[in-house]
């Protein structure tokens, strides 16, 4: 296991920044850390990264204990903390130098080199780093966490602030590091994560709400089908079946049926429809979108 994290809490003073999360990062796995603004997303990764230590709970990195073996931690981590603090008046491969330094690793030209390939800043590779554009800036960003060659990629919202074409390029990028590394990455977009990861974990006001895998077959969507009967119906006679979680009039005098997870509601609401005589002229089933899953996680609670 890359990451496991055991019951962990945060406390800022009074207040509860993190409350007993669990979760597990497997070898090889690109993770999404989402959650509204004021989660404690950056504060768990400040924590797997060994930047702050946890009020109670245990984390470890590859099977080493975040507190008692924190030098091994930082060895394996490679962190892009949420804001990309860089030093604008350094050229980039002085800065990058500067990092292996940090690391007192072997051969920092050779290992610079390999960096500047890695994350496709060839063309800039020349200039200061206050000259980048946000998302090269965000490349250097992701070169110095790479650079000691760390098992684990911890990338605090990589790509917030970037434009179309620099998010397309820094997603495609934290992919490619992916088949090599296992990733955590915090975003606050789900269409984004849904796009990069094999898995998401959404937290909540400091608790886990979700830990799930990405993909159509994802037990986080619910069904909704819309569905037209051929009079009005009564609402309360078809919420009793089991797999139903809701029911909505539409304008257009469709009913909108969202199931429990996992749920197939299509052969349960045309039994119902038949034991009450009313007919069904038609049904649509409609994936739910991660979006609706996401505000209806991160809102009610
Ligand atoms: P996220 O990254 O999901 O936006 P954070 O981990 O930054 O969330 O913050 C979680 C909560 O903890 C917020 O309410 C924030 O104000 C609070 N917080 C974060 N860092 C500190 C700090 N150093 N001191 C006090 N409160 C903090
Ligand atoms: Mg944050």
């Amino acid at each position: 296991m890359s990451i496991e994290v055991t019951n962990v809490s945060k406390l800022y003073g009074t207040q509860k920044a993190l409350d007993g999360v669990s979760f597990n990062v497997k070898k090889g796995e690109i993770v999404g850390f989402l959650g509204p603004n004021g989660a404690g997303k950056s504060t768990m990764m400040k924590i797997i990264s060994c930047f702050l230590p946890q009020s109670s709970g245990s984390v470890k990195v590859c099977g080493h204990d975040v507190e008692t073996d924190s030098m091994k931690v930082r060895s394996l981590v490679g962190y892009l903390p949420e804001s990309n603090p860089l030093y604008y008046d350094m050229y980039i491969k002085e800065y990058l130098e500067f990092v292996c330094g940090i690391y007192a690793l072997p051969n920092p030209k050779q290992q610079v080199e390999k960096m500047i390939a890695v994350t496709g800043l060839e063309l800039e590779q020349h200039k200061q780093i206050g000259q980048l554009s946000k998302g090269y800036k965000q490349r250097v960003g992701i070169a110095q966490a790479l650079i000691h060659d760390p098992q684990v990629l911890i990338l605090d919202e990589p790509t917030s602030g970037l434009d179309p074409n620099q998010l397309i390029g820094i997603r495609s990028l934290i992919k490619e590091l992916g088949k090599e590394k296992t990733v955590l990455f915090s975003s606050h977009i789900m269409q984004e994560v849904e796009a990069v990861s094999d898995r998401i974990i959404i937290i909540n006001k400091g608790k886990l709400v979700a830990d799930q895998k990405v993909g159509a077959s994802s037990a986080l969507k619910k069904q909704v089908v819309l569905v037209e009967f051929d009079s009005e119906i009564d609402v309360t006679k078809f919420k009793i079946i089991p797999s139903v979680d809701s029911i909505a009039k539409l304008n257009d005098g469709k009913y909108q049926f969202v199931g429990k997870q996992d749920a197939d509601l299509r052969k349960e609401v045309s039994r119902k429809a038949q034991e009450l005589d009313v007919l069904v002229l038609g049904m649509t089933v409609v994936d739910q979108k991660l979006e609706d899953v996401f505000q209806e996680l991160t809102s009610k609670r």
